[in-house]
């Protein structure tokens, strides 16, 4: 039996991973999450994966979360005839009209780059590989100065580091994305490039009484989004650390730090948070990560977050199986290294999470068996989840499948799913029974059960059972 391993899993599907043995193997692997990328592929692929998903998820029990990431107000180059190849010191013209690009020069679908680059600032293309420096500027086109050469390949991705971007946080392409998530009813929407809190709040409008149970993940992934971080924490049921843009739009010298300052106000106000993006990157071409790469994983399971998540290891890589393999090891290795949290647990103190606090601290001071949290909504077991337990693991049985799946996020909690009955202690019977069905649970283990559903009058309680 593989170890229990708290920090989940997300890998996003791609080519080399959309089928059903492949994703089944790599649910086996360790996956808890399955992430689809819509600045790639079509409606139609992506609802392939979503219906092979669910079919897994009828075998295992709703154990993958489905997650959409929208494209968000990306600038990307245009389509070149082939390739450019550019040097260091070259000049070459960017245009934002179609018309007037030529065989040298690069085309950027932005108009208003014109005006809010500044002479002198930065255009970094091809996830930072590429750096121009504007020298002119004209209606429709700048002169720019190679800083940095390579070969330009057509439709790159354009950052402008520092220049606050006047493109709507949500496009006409994201709605259209956001109404197809809806429809089939995915657990969780990332949404790109959240700037402020008012793009969480326009989502949830988004999503209506249909799109309701829908969690969201804000993507912090430029200086905007990060001076913004508290209110759009607050927002959100999740945020994700989202490198790859701003190791970019950031100097990329700021990035640990603002990696330590997102996950801590995460943690501080009780919020699920994603570390993404480049962790085990050479694993798209190599069988094993670098030291750097192990390093970096293990810190961020030392930091307690709640989930990783891989991209081009498993969209394009040559090992996704063994880059999750290698996810799971390192961060059971780092799991084992990180004491109680309990001391200093940040999160606001409501009540609700008092008693979620003092659940953990008595389950993990007499070495219980495991915490058992029934919940209806999921909120007991974030609540547990928030103070981090150190040795104990959280068994969340809830009565709903898409909150099973959305605790796929949520660290240290396994999730099952049982019918509701009407009476609180016969709730309390039938978990206990489903855990000792599962193997999870056998006569004579000491557990500490938390809920608010265990009793008529839905008072939260903490119970210390012993199990019969
Ligand atoms: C990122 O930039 O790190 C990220 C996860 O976003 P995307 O892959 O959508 O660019």
């Amino acid at each position: 039996m593989k170890s229990f391993r708290k920090t989940k899993i997300i890998c996003t599907a791609g080519p080399s991973t959309s089928s059903q043995e492949m994703l089944m193997k790599m649910y086996k692997a360790g996956m808890n999450a399955v992430r689809l990328n819509m600045s790639h592929g079509t409606h139609e692929s992506h609802l392939e994966v979503i219906n092979t998903v669910k079919s897994i998820n009828r075998k295992v029990g709703d154990s993958i979360a489905l997650i959409l990431d929208t494209q968000g107000p990306e600038i990307r180059t245009g389509v070149l005839q082939s390739d450019l190849h550019i040097s260091e010191g070259d000049v070459i013209t960017v245009s934002v009209r179609l018309g007037d690009v030529e065989e040298s020069s690069i085309h950027i679908n932005y108009e208003d780059i014109i005006n809010e680059v500044q002479i002198g600032e930065k255009i970094t293309v091809d996830n930072g590989l590429i750096n121009l420096q504007v020298l002119e500027k004209d209606h429709g086109t700048m002169k720019c100065r190679v800083i940095d050469g390579g070969t330009m390949k057509s439709k790159r991705h354009v950052n402008l580091p520092g220049v606050k971007v006047n493109l709507p946080s949500i496009t006409d392409k994201d709605k259209a994305d956001i109404e197809f998530g809806v429809r089939n009813k995915v657990d969780y929407i990332a949404l790109s490039f959240v700037r402020e809190a008012q793009d969480v709040l326009e989502l949830r409008e988004l999503l209506g009484p249909d799109g309701e149970g829908i969690k969201i993940i804000s993507k912090i992934e430029d200086q905007e989004g990060v001076h913004n971080v508290e209110e759009i924490v607050e927002a959100s049921d999740a945020v994700m650390v989202a490198r790859g843009d701003l190791g970019i739009e950031i100097s990329i010298e700021e990035l640990p730090d603002v990696q330590r300052v997102i996950v801590g106000k995460c943690q501080e106000k009780g919020k699920r948070v994603i570390v993404a993006t480049h962790l085990l990157e050479s694993m798209i071409d190599n069988p094993i990560p670098t030291r750097a790469e192990v390093t970096d994983v293990s810190n961020a399971v030392y930091e307690e977050v709640d989930a990783l998540m891989l991209s081009g290891e498993t969209t394009i890589g040559k090992y996704p199986i063994r880059s999750i393999e290698h996810l799971d090891k390192i961060a059971l290795k780092a799991e084992s290294l990180t004491s109680l949290q309990i001391g200093k647990l940040l999160v606001k103190q409501d009540l609700k999470q008092h008693i979620a606090a003092s659940a953990v601290e008595l389950a993990e001071s007499i070495d219980a068996k495991c915490l058992v949290v029934i919940t209806k909504k999921g909120l007991m077991a974030q609540l547990t989840t928030n103070c981090r337990p150190a040795k104990t693991p959280i068994h969340a049985i809830t009565f709903d499948s898409r909150i099973k799946r959305q605790l796929c996020l949520n660290r240290a909690v396994i999730g099952h799913l049982m019918e509701e009955s009407e009476d609180p202690e016969q709730r309390i019977e039938e978990a206990f029974e489903l855990l000792k069905q599962k193997r999870v649970l056998n006569p004579g283990d000491r557990v500490v059960l938390v809920s608010d559903v265990i009793t008529t009058a839905g008072i939260d309680s903490i119970q210390l059972r012993e199990i019969v």
